[in-house]
């Protein structure tokens, strides 16, 4: 059976992961809420990213910055200057496209190479590209193209009672600039040495021209970002060190190294500022598309801070008794586009026998890992008679885990709804765990294990040692 966009659609506003946004009053164009499922796995995933990129992490501390700053930031990162789509409108239909995505789909559909990567192309360059090719409009199919422009991707807004250019915020587009603004702040209260990074987690926003594809480009999103600072020259140590620390972070989050690959830039292909950059891909049910991106910044973003404001945001190395602006590597992750990843990466559809008209019985599976699954466990009273014995358990479970309950429906029926939400364990309580008049109490459940459908018999009073050490991570 296939993995669709549309089976994980359904599947999320069914169960509650995710809803369009502002669903009452017709939505709001690519915007989404996250439900009940939703945001458990979201703060999962954002847990996970923390436990290991921060909280054990020996070289890395934390930071929570303002998502509005002062715009003298966006002119120093450059986002006042070139952070912009190059759009087209077509004349015919009136649908807008980006230039530079509408040459790389018709590369990719003709198997035509560009003589340089089109971030390398300028403006006029992909106009006239597109004519001499006879690029058509995907929606009409007609070749009468507008002239291309560039369109900041910025969220504009005012800050205080009046609406004129003095007042003008931006909502930050990437949460990478707080931290460097902040790097000096950090390095004097923290006593740091270099090497040692920042990490943050926070929302971005960027106006994008052409969203889509559900949860993977959204206009309103979370960014996970390590900033690493370093000294000059050993940077490309430091690269190659967290490329690979990210890579394992998802493999040891489950993720199937066969819907992974790390895509590294050729040097045309590289930010001017940039000296190795790698783009981590997942293969999602539409395609291949960016997850992460980890690039060798260099000195750019800081000295352009130094620069703008006239602070020295040098680093002194006592050791070498010098004064240098480190550089910097960055692993760039959003988490919805991880959230989408890691649900497509589970998502199985299972033949586990035959129904009674031996027609395939197929059951709907996340196989997530426990650190990342909405419920950790299930309680499941046999019968509405033992709900009272099941309620003991499952309060006491829910003091260490999210853990869920539910006493309607066939055991069999119950087990299926806990496989399509990732449910790892399930935990049935039966007439055995309190007993009757003919049979003593076993104080055990039966645990049933989502991805074996194996089931062991467990005291009660050990259920919760045992489920912490199978959901460590
Ligand atoms: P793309 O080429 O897909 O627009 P980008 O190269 O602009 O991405 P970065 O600026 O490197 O992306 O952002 C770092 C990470 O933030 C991305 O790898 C992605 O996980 C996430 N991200 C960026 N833009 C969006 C978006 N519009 N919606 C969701 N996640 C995003």
């Amino acid at each position: 059976t296939e993995k669709t966009m549309d089976k994980l659609v359904a599947l999320c506003k069914n169960r509650g992961f995710v809803f369009a946004g502002s669903e009452i009053y017709g939505g709001l164009a690519n915007t989404w809420d996250y439900g009940p499922l939703g945001v458990e796995m979201k703060n999962n995933i954002k847990r996970a990213w923390w436990k290991k990129f921060v909280q054990e992490n020996p070289y890395n501390v934390g930071l929570d910055c303002a998502i509005l700053m002062n715009p003298q930031t966006w002119v120093a990162s450059g986002h006042l200057g070139g952070f912009s789509d190059p759009l087209m409108d077509c004349r015919e239909c009136h649908e807008r496209f980006r230039a530079d995505k509408l040459i790389e789909d018709y590369c990719a559909k003709t198997g035509e190479e560009l003589p340089k990567p089109i971030d390398a192309f300028s403006q006029a360059e992909m106009k006239s590209f597109i004519d001499e090719k006879n690029i058509c409009c995907p929606t009409c199919g007609k070749h009468n193209f507008t002239d291309i422009r560039q369109f900041n991707l910025m969220f504009k807004t005012f800050q205080g009672v009046t609406e004129d250019a003095k007042n003008t915020v931006y909502l930050r587009p990437e949460t990478a600039q707080g931290i460097f603004v902040n790097f000096v702040n950090v390095q004097r209260t923290t006593r740091r040495k270099l090497p040692f990074g920042i990490g943050q987690i926070g929302k971005s926003f960027r106006n994008e021209i052409t969203p889509g594809n559900f949860i993977f480009r959204v206009r309103e999103f979370e960014q996970m970002e390590l900033e690493f600072f370093c000294e000059p020259g050993t940077d490309l140590e430091w690269f190659a060190y967290w490329r690979g620390f990210c890579k394992q972070w998802l493999l040891s989050l489950g993720m199937k190294e066969e819907n992974l690959r790390l895509r590294d830039h050729d040097p045309e292909e590289l930010c001017f500022y940039s000296k190795a950059t790698t783009d981590f891909e997942f293969l999602f049910p539409f395609g291949w598309g960016e997850l992460w991106g980890v690039a060798d910044r260099t000195d750019y973003d800081l000295t352009q801070h130094q620069n703008t404001s006239g602070k020295d945001l040098t680093y002194f190395d006592q050791e070498k008794n010098t004064r240098y602006i480190p550089y910097v590597i960055e692993p760039s992750l959003g988490v919805e586009r991880s959230f989408l990843a890691f649900l497509a990466d589970a998502y199985d559809e299972e033949v586990v026998g035959q129904d009674k008209r031996g027609n395939d019985d197929i059951r709907t599976v996340l196989h997530l890992h426990p650190a990342l699954a909405p419920y950790k466990a299930a309680v499941l009273p046999l019968s509405k008679k033992l709900s009272p014995a099941a309620e003991e358990i499952y309060h006491d479970l829910q003091k260490e885990f999210m853990v869920d309950f539910d006493d309607a429906g066939s055991i069999g029926k119950r087990y299926r709804r806990e496989d399509e939400i990732g449910t790892p364990y399930c935990i049935t309580v039966d007439f055995q765990t309190v007993g009757d008049e003919t049979t003593p109490a076993d104080h055990a459940v039966t645990v049933r294990d989502r991805d074996t459908m194996e089931q062991v018999r467990i005291p009660v009073s050990e259920l919760k040692a045992w489920l912490a050490e199978k959901l460590a991570f």
